[in-house]
């Protein structure tokens, strides 16, 4: 009996620290994952709802009085929208839950959702951070922003959410514990792997209510990013966008797949990732210019009367390179972020710390450094600047239409092509078995197709094509068409 006692006394202990522990970080956060992890959410969310808001106005009233304030006037309860099951106040502050749905309840790692929804109706504006969990830039950025809203000076909704990829920032790491980049997945998959199934989440039950979409991030691997939008250009949506944060410099790109910038614009919504300097660091500087420019699109969208103190001038570069080491040692940079650069411009040096020997890094274009590494040692080919590259505006957007142009124009052309060749391979492998035989009817084929292609591309579509002078390209294609593949392989090097 006394060492069931013992034993017991042993057990529960360290149980109820645990217990403590738990509820300390998230107070009504178990409860809540519980409830969205089974069938019945909206009863138990409908059920929690009265204490729920009183619980988080109660908590915000510490962290903005004049939310507090507005949330006491009970004469206008008109709801603003609907978040993860629970009705959102106009003039209402709140902190929402969300989890993947795939936790184990005792286990669940729920991860805050800001709410600041305006008096007035407006836009939703989303604000996301540490999708990569050792990016802690943005997640300052956002808390800046979110805490200095005011209810009856706000037209809209913004959601923040500072830390996305709660898993990896616990752990300091870029990653989600199995290894996999969070930023590779969006929209989602909700029968895929660990990381799909968290990324499908987190899009269907915030993403896909948002107007537009600010995901923060940092440079990677030992590097820092100039402060800089990264957008596909390709869509007017996104360069209307980009423009919004006044002085941010833009970097055109479509984005790898499964960013979750370019899953929201493929969802039409239009988004853009910032980058503020270097992970693992909480940057002032880099913070302050995040958080003018989240300011200075909040202005364009007509959700804050605010006026943005610097004037509306932006570097915007279609394309970029990365200056490489030829030597492996230590790097040392000369050169600065945010640096104009000339073609021949020595940017810094590699020195073998064993030999001495010593060679530089020269810029082989005219341009402005947007990211650099950190001194470090390094290894030949090591990527140590991106610079993007200085170009005609009117000459790049001329080249783009044009793309398009053929883009469109041969893929009629290679359907046909294809068909031919399908065709005549089938017909071989009727009379043959031989691959060698029919690899050689269908090369024919493709070749007799090549010298009759003219005739397709010269065939225009339809009377209103026929109609168009070289004046009205630009009327008749529709910017948001323009899929653009034009792949930036160096932003691999720097990945979002
Ligand atoms: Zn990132």
């Amino acid at each position: 009996m006394r060492s069931i006692v013992i034993f017991c006394i042993a057990l529960g202990l360290p149980l109820l620290t645990q217990a403590a522990v738990a509820n300390e970080q998230s107070p009504k956060s178990l409860n809540e994952s519980r409830a969205l992890d089974s069938s019945t959410v909206s009863e138990k969310v409908e059920a929690d709802e009265g204490t729920v808001f009183t619980t988080n106005r109660r908590k915000n009233s510490t962290l903005n009085s004049d939310f507090d304030k507005n949330a006491s006037n009970q004469d206008a309860p008109e709801v603003a929208f609907t978040l993860l099951g629970q009705d959102i106040l106009r003039g209402s502050f709140e902190r929402l839950y969300w989890t993947a749905g795939q936790a184990i309840a005792g286990l669940a790692m729920p991860t805050p959702i800001l709410v600041a929804a305006g008096n007035k109706p407006g836009p939703t504006l989303c604000l996301t951070a540490a999708v990569h969990g050792d990016e802690l830039n943005g997640v300052e950025a956002i808390r800046r922003v979110m805490f200095s809203l005011e209810s009856d000076k706000l037209n809209g909704v913004v959601i923040g959410v500072p830390i996305v990829n709660m898993h990896g920032f616990r752990r300091t790491s870029r990653y989600l514990p199995d290894r996999r980049d969070l930023n590779r997945y969006f929209p989602g998959d909700p029968k895929g792997s660990s990381a799909g199934r968290i990324a499908h989440s987190f899009f269907n039950e915030i993403i896909t209510h948002c107007d537009r979409l600010i995901d923060i991030h940092t440079g990677s691997f030992h590097r820092t990013n100039l402060t800089q939008l990264r957008g596909n250009l390709g869509k007017e949506s996104v360069v209307q966008f980009s423009k919004m944060f006044h002085d941010v410099t833009v970097l055109d790109g479509a984005g790898a797949p499964g960013t979750l910038r370019r899953a929201a614009v493929d969802a039409g919504i239009p988004a853009v990732t910032l980058e503020a300097g270097e992970p693992l660091r909480l940057q002032l500087k880099e913070v302050i210019q995040s958080v003018n420019g989240i300011k200075a699109v909040m202005y364009h969208m007509e959700m804050i009367g605010q006026k943005p103190n610097r004037a509306p001038k932006q570097n915007v570069f279609y394309k970029s390179t990365w200056l490489r080491a030829d030597q492996s040692g230590v790097f040392l940079t000369e050169a600065k972020l945010g640096q104009i650069v000339k073609k021949g411009d020595i940017l810094g040096t590699v020195t073998d710390p064993i030999t001495n020997r010593s060679s530089v890094i020269r810029s082989n274009v005219d341009g402005q450094i947007i990211g650099l590494a950190l001194n470090q040692m390094v290894m030949p080919g090591f990527a140590a600047y991106h610079v993007g590259i200085a170009a005609d505006e009117k000459k790049v957007a001329a080249d783009k239409v044009a793309d398009s142009i053929v883009a469109e124009a041969l893929e009629p052309v290679a359907e046909n092509m294809k068909e031919v060749a399908r065709e005549a391979a089938q017909t071989a492998a009727k009379t043959s078995n031989d691959p060698a035989k029919v690899s050689a009817a269908a090369r024919k084929a493709v070749q007799d197709a090549t010298r009759n292609a003219s005739q397709l591309v010269d065939q225009p579509k339809s009377d209103k094509d026929k109609d168009s002078s070289p004046n009205e390209i630009d009327k008749v294609i529709d910017p948001e068409s323009i899929s653009s593949p034009r792949p930036n392989d160096e932003l691999e090097e720097h990945p979002e």
